[in-house]
């Protein structure tokens, strides 16, 4: 056996079976691989995957090594493409006859095989009336560069104006410790851009950084970029179907910029949230937000105050516990833990190699992990309203949920009295985002040096901070791990669209947007990470953000075909969908009464997530239904004129 043997065996050895399985039968083409005893039995992010018998799983194996280094030698000849028929056959093994076949073109596509989702402009006319055409984009997070690449794909100009000095937005802004992707990597990737070389299976802030940046040079975005331009305010021009954006760069000079369309990608999760307590200014130590992160504070020996028990508080806490002298953490509500055993894990060399390496495996694992923690986990936070197990939970499922993840805490809580009544939740899993776990928050949390403080707190000294139980708890440092202002959607600056109308006007606190993307009054303008296209229970927004740019440039194609100038949804159209989403949530765990969550807008609506399985999104974006829409007829040259 030659070395390079040695290494595709190692790598065999750890592949994960099921997306092997997958692997071999594209290889050889032989479907009679697929028996009932290798069938793999699907289980979620809460339930363990089920082990094949070892038997089978080392004939798996050496029939995958034996084909592989056949078809390696041969040198890697092209593998018979599968139509729709085999790979329906293939996913319906995978997940269960019992899938809706609604299903199947969805998954097919996530598979990714191919790429889809990219936008075709190349009938004569389109091509035509993409040269003409200029859409601005406001952010260069995650959202506004797949909204570039795909723009350029359609041969569609753009400009993107982002206030930072870098792309990245979230993967920029938060460089907190231990600030890492809760959605496993080959999720959260754009699909038609897989990195098999992830150094982790939920790698850290600079790796998701150093992806976006990397994908900025291959599609040669940079120069399409206006950094350090803090964007004021976008108006639209009736007369002329335009969007004129004003903007300040980082000498205080005003610039506009104006195009055909306006895509705003400003994020959801991109303005901090600070605490409202008494006398917050007064405190006298460094105080600083999680997603500002003062890197220039040394934490070393200081007693340090954390405000808040959210996901960046989760992955921070850990960080930097061993470094202080004392560390309090105030928490209102206690997360829910996901069991993530790999949670920290590197991705060995061997599994990076079989992602690189053995083809389809990749788009089956990332198929078989969007199936498990995606939809396996939805019906699971959906109310039954016959249920009467009492506010803890709001089904059968879900109870079974909180039975096995309570079992989880208080295996890592057990034998710690201080956090008796502290760390298991009271309000039902999926009230709030579950944190992946791997028992380091609760080890970090039974330190002698770290106390959870339950007590409200009633107002900040210049020395600390004092509880409702009159305690003064001495502090040097205070860290905000308070979130975001997420229901303020497009806070950051000010909109106008016809006749002048102001977006907060007409959202009135309540910001709603149909698919998360467009809004009555406001024509050709786009909204990616929109109001309710939020997840819960651990998709990734990238498919979000997918299915809406191409929604987004679906709309504009629309409007090109007819001639028209603008696209704008009807008010009536807008309004049935944001009640059935409102209906949809109040059943959702993260929308009943007894949870309050930032999820909730101040008016009590939940304004963020995404109610129905993630399928309802991608079907519903995939082309504007005519109905849905009214179009501008484009004025004649000499009136434009
Ligand atoms: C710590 C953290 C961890 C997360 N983990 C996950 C995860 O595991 N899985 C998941 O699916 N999602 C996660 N999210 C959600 C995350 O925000 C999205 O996945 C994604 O990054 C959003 O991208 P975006 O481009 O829509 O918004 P952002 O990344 O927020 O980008 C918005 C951009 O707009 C710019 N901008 C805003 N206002 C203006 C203005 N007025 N003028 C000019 N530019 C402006 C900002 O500077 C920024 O660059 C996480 C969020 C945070 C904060």
């Amino acid at each position: 056996m030659t070395g390079r043997d040695a290494q595709i065996d190692e790598a065999i050895a750890e592949a994960h079976i099921p997306s092997l399985l997958m692997s071999l039968v594209h290889l050889t083409g032989d479907f009679s691989l697929l028996t009932p005893e290798r069938r793999p039995q699907v289980a979620t992010t809460i339930s363990e995957e089920r082990r094949l018998p070892p038997e089978e799983e080392s004939e798996i194996r050496r029939l995958a090594g034996e084909k592989l280094h056949a078809w390696l030698d041969a040198g890697k000849p092209d593998l018979p493409e599968f139509g729709m028929e085999k790979l329906e056959r293939m996913i319906r093994y995978l997940v269960g006859d019992g899938v809706d076949d609604s299903y199947i073109p969805f998954l097919e596509e996530e598979i990714g095989v191919g790429d889809f989702r990219k936008p075709d402009w190349s009938a004569p006319k389109l091509k035509a009336a993409a040269a003409r055409m200029h859409v601005v984009i406001i952010g260069a997070g995650m959202s506004g560069l797949v909204s570039a690449i795909r723009l350029q794909q359609a041969g569609i100009a753009f400009t993107i104006l982002e206030k930072n000095p870098e792309v990245g937005g979230t993967w920029y802004e938060n460089t907190y410790p231990g600030c890492r992707v809760d959605s496993d990597n080959q999720l959260y990737s754009y699909s038609f851009e897989p990195n098999p070389l992830w150094p982790q299976h939920f790698s850290t802030q600079d790796k998701l950084l150093a992806y976006f940046q990397r994908l900025v040079e291959k599609y040669e975005l940079r120069r399409h970029i206006r950094f350090n331009s803090v964007v004021e305010e976008a108006r639209y021009d009736e007369a002329v179907h335009r969007w004129t954006v004003r903007y300040r760069d980082d000498r205080g000079s005003e610039h506009c910029v104006s195009g055909d369309a306006l895509f705003s990608a400003v994020g959801q999760l991109n303005t901090p949230r600070y605490p409202d307590i008494p006398g917050l200014e007064s405190f006298a130590g460094p105080a600083f937000h999680s997603a500002r992160w003062r890197h220039d504070v040394d934490l070393a020996g200081k007693r340090v105050g954390v405000i808040g028990t959210g996901a960046s508080a989760f992955q921070f806490v850990p960080e930097i516990q061993p470094r202080v002298s004392r560390l309090d953490v105030y928490q209102r509500n206690p997360p829910w833990l996901m069991p993530t055993p790999h949670y920290h894990d590197d991705v060995s060399p061997a599994q990076q190699w079989v992602l690189a390496n053995v083809p389809f495996y990749a788009n089956w694992y990332r198929f078989w992990l969007y199936w498990r923690t995606v939809e396996g986990m939805h019906e699971g936070v959906k109310g039954d309203p016959n249920y009467k197990g009492g506010p803890e939970a709001i089904s059968a499922a879900n109870a079974q949920m909180r039975g096995v993840l309570e079992q989880w805490i208080r295996r890592h809580a057990e034998g710690a009295p201080k956090l008796e009544g502290k760390v298991i939740p009271n309000y039902p899993v999926g009230g709030k985002r579950g944190l992946r776990d791997n028992g380091a928050w609760i080890r970090a949390l039974r330190q002698d040096n770290v106390t959870i403080i339950t007590d409200r707190i009633r107002e900040v000294r210049p020395e600390g901070i004092v509880t409702d139980d009159g305690v003064l708890h001495r502090t040097d440092v205070l860290i905000y791990g308070t979130g975001f202002r997420a229901s303020d959607f497009l806070s950051s600056y000010r909109v106008y669209g016809r006749g002048g109308m102001e977006l907060q006007d007409k959202w009135q606190g309540n910001a709603r947007a149909y698919l998360g993307t467009v809004v009555p009054d406001f024509p050709n303008m786009f909204i990616f990470y929109g109001p309710n296209t939020n997840l819960v229970v651990n998709g990734s927004i990238i498919l979000f953000a997918e299915c809406s740019v191409g929604y987004a440039i679906e709309c504009l194609k629309f409007a090109a075909l007819r001639d028209a100038a603008a696209i704008e949804v009807r008010q009536d159209v807008y309004d049935d969908y944001n009640r059935r989403v409102d209906e949809a949530n109040s059943t959702m765990a993260w929308g009943v009464p007894q949870v309050s969550s930032w999820y909730k807008n101040d008016q009590g609506r939940v304004s963020q997530n995404w109610p129905f399985p993630t399928i309802a999104y991608w079907e519903a974006t995939r082309a504007p239904q005519p109905e849905d829409f009214i179009c501008a007829a484009r004025a004649a040259p000499e009136q434009a004129a």
